[in-house]
């Protein structure tokens, strides 16, 4: 349990701010060594945010010189189970077309908003589209899709904080975590 500052909420912590800082630097060693110092990162907002900007940060230290641009899709709305129909609430604003693109999302759980992503990406002519997530759920993957780079492979619950909400709450909480039932 941990100090939420949201309520009578019991959050635990699965990913400390620690372990999150360090594996986020390590990707970004990954990223770069597989796809040079220009890619374009593509975040899914919002649940992707902070990992975005930590990592955008760490490939600046791995030697990156990235761009970034921001698509927004919704799958969940405002509850916890998938309606399996994504939808675009903001897109992309910069030229995608021989990009060496790296969509970048907070967990991949059926992976039908990845491949939406991706699907996106492919249509407007990215040269190359790899994907990245700070979180992989691997049991409920109704696609085939595997990302190229994971942070953690993550037990089957739901998971706040970090830029994840539960119907808007704990974005703020600088670990990942899970609501105590
Ligand atoms: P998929 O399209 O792969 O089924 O779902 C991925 C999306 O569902 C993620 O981008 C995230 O927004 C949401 N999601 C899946 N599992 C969780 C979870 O445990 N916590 C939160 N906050 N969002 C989740
Ligand atoms: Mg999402």
């Amino acid at each position: 349990m941990a100090g939420s500052g949201a309520g009578d909420a019991r959050i635990s912590v699965l990913y400390s701010a620690e372990a999150l800082s360090a594996r986020v630097h390590e990707l970004a060693r990954e990223i770069v060594a597989r796809m040079g110092p220009r890619p374009l990162i593509v975040p899914i907002l919002k649940g992707s945010f902070v990992f975005a900007a930590d990592l955008m940060r760490a490939l600046h230290d791995a030697g990156a010189a990235p761009d970034m641009d921001f698509l927004s899709l919704s799958s969940y709305g405002a509850g916890r189970t998938s309606r399996g129909e994504v939808t675009i609430l903001r897109d992309t604003e910069v030229p995608i077309e021989g990009r060496d693109v790296l969509i970048i999302d907070d967990i991949l759980e059926s992976g039908r908003t990845l491949a939406f992503a991706r699907d996106l990406m492919a249509a407007r002519h990215a040269r190359t589209i790899l994907t990245c997530v700070l979180l992989d759920k691997p049991g409920k993957l109704a696609t085939q899709l595997k990302a190229d780079f994971v942070g953690f492979e993550c037990p089957d619950v739901f998971v706040v904080g970090y830029g994840m909400d539960a119907a808007h709450a704990f974005r703020q909480l600088p670990f990942v975590g899970f609501v105590e039932e």
